[in-house]
């Protein structure tokens, strides 16, 4: 009896001795850290970036510069995360274009000294049944969803792997899983994107890099309230166990989770965003 006590003592005593997550509030402090934010100029990626400014994190944001609308979107998130009191880096960059990818996350580094968290939010749809999808239509959408999140991950994977710690996130959809009509662009490249996500959390765990990716269900930007047909929306509302649509919040918080130590044992997940729409 007094042999098994003793043994009990040293198995409790190892347990103890196991390095514990940090409280949720605590390591929500990401002061010091920086983050790069992909499209984080309008939607779901200002409010990532809002998020992750708020917690203390420098953030380089890149936008398209579609228009002067744009432009001045990203002036108004630069100055909001400013206001923070936060460091900014913000340039347009096309994440379908590798040199300029490369060079935006060179000059983030220089600007504000290394980076620990990469967010590929920049994305798009460009609807048409497979019949009447033209190539433009095509490459554009799988282009900027996919090969964009390669060029990103590709570009900070050397450095993250050198200082052994790296937060990546990429954000793909509910539609990467389940499909509907004439979304087979996009259905491909946020379902390459999970694919993208598992890959890469196999090959950089070992360095101690976890990549994720969050699946939004219907979420209320100006993208998909503008663009979206309202009995589309009341279907997604309807099909949704919570009935309704999400809020680009609703996406920036379990991305702040997933940058935080608690979700330090969390890698190659997809986590669905959608109010039960999957289910
Ligand atoms: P928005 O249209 O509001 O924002 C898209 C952002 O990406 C903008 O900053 C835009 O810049 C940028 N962007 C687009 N193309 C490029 C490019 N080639 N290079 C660099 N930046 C680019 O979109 P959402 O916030 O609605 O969506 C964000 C992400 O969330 C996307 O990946 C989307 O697929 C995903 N998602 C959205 C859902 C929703 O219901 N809203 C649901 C599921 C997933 P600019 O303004 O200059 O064009």
């Amino acid at each position: 009896m007094e042999e098994m006590s003793g043994a009990v003592e040293a198995l409790l005593d190892q347990v103890g001795q196991e390095t514990e997550p940090k409280a949720l509030f605590g390591s929500s402090n990401l002061r010091g850290q920086v983050a790069i934010v992909t499209g984080g100029s309008s939607g779901i990626g200002r409010a990532i970036a809002m998020e992750l400014g708020r917690c203390g994190a420098d953030i380089a944001f890149c936008f398209l510069d579609s228009d002067s609308d744009a432009r001045s979107d990203a002036q108004e998130v630069a100055s909001r995360l400013r206001d923070l009191d936060v460091n900014v880096f913000v340039r347009s960059c096309d994440v379908r274009d590798s040199k300029e990818v490369n060079t935006f996350v060179d000059e983030a580094q220089k600007e504000l000294g290394g980076v620990q968290i990469l967010i590929n939010n920049a994305g798009i749809g460009a609807d048409a049944p497979v019949w009447k999808m033209e190539d433009d239509e095509w490459e554009v959408v799988v282009r900027t969803n996919l090969d964009g999140a390669f060029y990103f991950t590709r570009a900070v994977a050397p450095f993250m792997r050198e200082q052994e710690h790296g937060k990546i996130v990429n954000i793909t959809s509910v539609h990467g899983i389940r499909s509907e009509f004439g979304i087979s662009n996009y259905a491909a490249s946020k379902a390459g994107l999970i694919g993208l996500t598992r890959s890469t959390a196999v090959e950089l765990g070992r360095r101690n890099i976890n990549v994720n990716a969050v699946a939004p269900g219907y979420i209320r930007t100006t993208r998909l309230t503008d663009g979206v047909p309202p009995e589309i929306l009341d279907r997604a509302r309807e099909r949704a166990s919570l009935g309704r649509l999400g809020d680009p919040q609703d996406v920036a918080g379990v991305v702040l989770f997933l940058c935080s130590e608690p979700a330090r044992h969390i890698t190659g997940a997809v986590i669905p965003v959608d109010g039960g729409y999957l289910l």
